[in-house]
């Protein structure tokens, strides 16, 4: 497999299309972005790190039947993944009230919800990825009816499997965001990426607010220590990949 040409350059990886049709390369950087591309900067490995958290994940995903855009690993940062169409929908997932959640309803932070929430929001950049009710979304045509049951229904099994992932990790999963897209012959399949850009992870060692948080919030507020968290996350991912695949 050859690259042919750059496809499209976004914030965190850039996709390539190759000489095979149905197969795209997903480059992951170490760029990090913020509040709507507001805020920039950079996180030493980040590309590697997320990569290899997604590609772990999206492979565990595959063994429990949910499609992925997943293929393999070329290189450390590299991700062969099969072309779909991104239903321009963020899925938001939330265990525990955190980010905008708490800003829009005055929810305190780290309030458990009683059943996880399933939220959509607008993937624009120009309107700023506003909130989406279902009618909306049907409105705009961004997805069928029974899209979107099928997409929450698959929200909700996603997030069962990094619930109970991630808690061997010791982690605990309070909200994660992930896209979806069409192949060929229309199916749903998980992709873009879940790594700590995509998701808010905070470790049980702890309960202090701030050495909790083990994601991009500490870039997003300034806490410091973000490379070291996003390690501290793969470190974990590795090795509850590798205790279960020995027990
Ligand atoms: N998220 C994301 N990309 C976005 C917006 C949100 O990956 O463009 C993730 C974010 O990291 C968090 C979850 O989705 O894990 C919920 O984010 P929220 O709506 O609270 O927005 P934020 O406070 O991050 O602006």
């Amino acid at each position: 497999m050859s690259v042919i040409s750059k496809l499209y350059e976004g914030k965190a990886k850039i996709l390539y299309q190759t000489d095979v049709p149905e197969i795209l390369l997903a480059d992951f950087k170490d760029d990090a972005t913020a509040f709507n591309a507001q805020k920039k900067g950079s996180i030493s490995n980040k590309g590697i790190i997320n990569c290899s958290i997604s590609s772990k994940l999206f492979q565990k995903l595959e063994q429990k039947g949910i499609n992925t855009h997943y293929l393999d690993n070329p290189s450390s940062n590299q991700m062969r993944v099969k072309a779909v169409k991104i239903i321009p929908l963020e899925v938001v997932v939330r265990n525990i009230a955190a980010g905008s959640l708490c800003k829009q309803t005055g929810l305190e932070l780290g309030t458990i919800l009683k059943q996880p929430l399933v939220e959509f929001y607008y993937k624009n950049d120009e309107l700023g990825d506003p909130l989406l009710t279902k009618d909306r979304l049907l409105l705009l045509e961004l997805a069928s009816e029974e899209q979107v049951e099928e997409i929450i229904h698959l929200a909700l099994r996603i997030n069962e499997f990094l619930q109970d992932f991630f808690g061997k990790c010791d982690i605990t999963l309070v909200d994660f965001k992930l896209e979806f897209g069409l192949d060929s012959e229309q199916n749903i399949l998980l992709a873009d990426e879940i790594s700590p850009d995509t998701c808010r992870l905070w470790d049980n060692s702890t309960n202090d607010p701030q050495k909790r948080v083990l994601d991009k919030d500490r870039f997003r507020r300034d806490l410091g220590n973000v490379e070291n968290a996003y390690q501290e996350v793969l470190q974990r991912v590795l090795k509850t990949v590798e205790a279960n695949a020995s027990s």
